[in-house]
């Protein structure tokens, strides 16, 4: 059976959003949170093969930085709020933010680099 119809096409912005497989679109990407399993649960893709490394990571950094500094200067040159009203914003956003957008970073670079690959992939994996 010719593998373009054995995995059809799936839904980009499903798989990126609840982190699902990006051949299948069933099986969950991660293990826990942000780890990733070994293959899908469903079509056995193996994710040694797809794997981001630090990619989202530094895409995480960069957006979370803009967002909280670029915020916080903003704040202080026209509310100018004391130090502990920043504390109190900026601190749980400093540890929220990268955790909220972090896995479909991640989700996003593994479809990507997926969608770069499957040929070759889907005739390795028979
Ligand atoms: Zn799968």
């Amino acid at each position: 059976m010719n593998n373009k119809y054995k995995y059809p096409n799936i839904s980009i912005r499903r798989s990126i959003l609840k982190g699902k497989c990006p051949r299948c679109g069933i099986g969950s990407l991660y293990r826990k949170f942000i780890i990733l399993k070994d293959c899908c649960d469903n079509c056995k893709l193996t994710n040694s093969s797809i794997d981001p490394g630090d990619g989202a990571s530094f895409f995480v950094i960069l957006i979370a930085g803009v967002f909280i500094v670029g915020g916080a200067l903003l704040l202080e040159v026209f509310v100018k709020p004391s130090y502990y009203i920043h504390a109190i914003i900026w601190f749980p956003l400093c540890f929220f933010l990268p955790l909220m957008i972090l896995r479909q970073l991640k989700s996003a670079l593994i479809f990507r680099e997926y969608s770069i690959k499957k040929d070759f992939i889907n005739s390795e994996e028979g």
